[in-house]
């Protein structure tokens, strides 16, 4: 990242956040920033998943339904959004990130840990009048002018919802479409430990507005094309178990080979994590640019957001990642390393 920006942490690498959500006066201030503008900028994280873009756009519908100007958008060079998700209602509200205001008066980011995860976007979010930072990550060290930042919730949809809520508008079946999508891809279909009693509440508020569990579970994790299933292959037949560690990598002319798109691989990590002899599990992506994107999770006993984050990246305690672009057993000596101090 340009050293420029302005990042608005209270510390550069911020204290772990205690638990509690926003205060009164923070969502006082969110309602009456939004109540006051004409016209908000809304960008997630890059590389955007389900919460991300799902928080994202419902936010966008709900804005849009007040009457006011939105520009939604995410920083990433190829802006494009993962085919798990082109099924999400309000695709047709984001725009490139070229089209993005260059200094917003207002804008939100969702789900974004850091300003650096904002991609193209960093900078717009740095010089905006007023930033305000939606998310869960116990590591948000709240970058912008206004935190609502929860780490006690499963899902960046769940504080969404909550200023839907606040701000008296419906929950329409688009909008909880779009946050269902970002509940259950951040709790793993309810099966993470973030799987709280609230989370189930607000499930049974969002299919009460009418939504497809059944449609929105098949084109999220019941279907890919036929090359997912030869590359799956190709990351089983090299994965090798070390020591409570199992590990793959999947390489970029694997994909090519079969035309298989670089974010149809993100399940796979979802299959080597059920290796029972294994505390930790890691999957090396190489993505179109040539680099690895590293998915890794624990099943307790290990930090693993610690570690990524000694390698430059971050997320939560069972599921994190980092970018490397050293080869596949140079980052693997970096993560062993960071694994056996850890
Ligand atoms: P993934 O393995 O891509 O599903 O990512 C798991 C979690 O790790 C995400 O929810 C992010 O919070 C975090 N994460 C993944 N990649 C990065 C990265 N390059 N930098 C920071 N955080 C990351
Ligand atoms: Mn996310
Ligand atoms: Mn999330």
């Amino acid at each position: 990242m340009t050293p420029e920006l302005r990042d608005r942490s209270p510390r550069p690498d911020g204290p772990v956040r205690s638990g509690r959500g926003p205060s009164e006066r923070d969502w006082g201030r969110a309602l009456k920033l939004v109540g006051e503008a004409d016209e908000i900028a809304l960008a997630c994280h890059v590389s955007p998943d389900g919460d991300a873009l799902g928080s994202m756009l419902a936010t966008a519908f709900t804005l849009r339904s007040m009457g006011k100007r939105v520009v939604a958008s995410f920083g990433d060079r190829r802006f494009a959004v993962p085919r798990l998700l082109r099924f999400l209602p309000g695709l047709e509200m984001l725009s490139p990130p070229a089209d993005f205001p260059d200094e917003p008066a207002l804008m939100m980011s969702f789900d974004s840990s850091t300003l650096d995860r904002l991609g193209l976007l960093a900078g717009n979010a740095a010089r905006a009048r007023e930033l305000v930072v939606v998310d869960h990550h116990p590591s948000n060290a709240g970058f912008g002018t206004l935190s609502l930042i929860d780490p006690g919730v499963a899902a960046t949809a769940v504080l969404v919802e909550e200023l839907i809520r606040r701000l008296g508008r419906p929950i329409t079946k688009d909008v909880a479409t779009c946050l269902y999508v970002g509940l259950v891809t951040d709790t793993g279909s309810f099966r993470h430990t973030s799987t709280t009693p609230a989370a189930h509440e607000l499930a049974a508020r969002l299919v009460a507005a009418g939504l497809r569990t059944d449609e929105i579970a098949r084109e999220l994790w019941d279907r890919s094309p036929f090359g997912y299933l030869k590359v799956l292959g190709a990351a089983l037949d090299r994965v090798v178990l070390e020591d409570g560690l199992v590990w793959t990598y999947v390489t970029h002319l694997d994909r090519a080979a079969h035309g298989l798109p670089y974010d149809e691989v993100e399940g796979i990590i979802d299959v080597i994590r059920r290796t029972e002899e294994a505390e930790v599990a890691v999957v090396l992506k190489e993505d179109d640019d040539g680099a690895w994107q590293v998915s890794t999770r624990s099943k307790g006993a290990v930090d693993v957001a610690a570690i990524c984050t000694a390698l430059g990246g971050g997320g939560h305690a069972g599921a994190a990642g980092f970018t490397s672009h050293d080869t596949v057993e140079q980052t693997m000596d970096r993560f062993r390393e960071q694994l056996r101090t850890a």
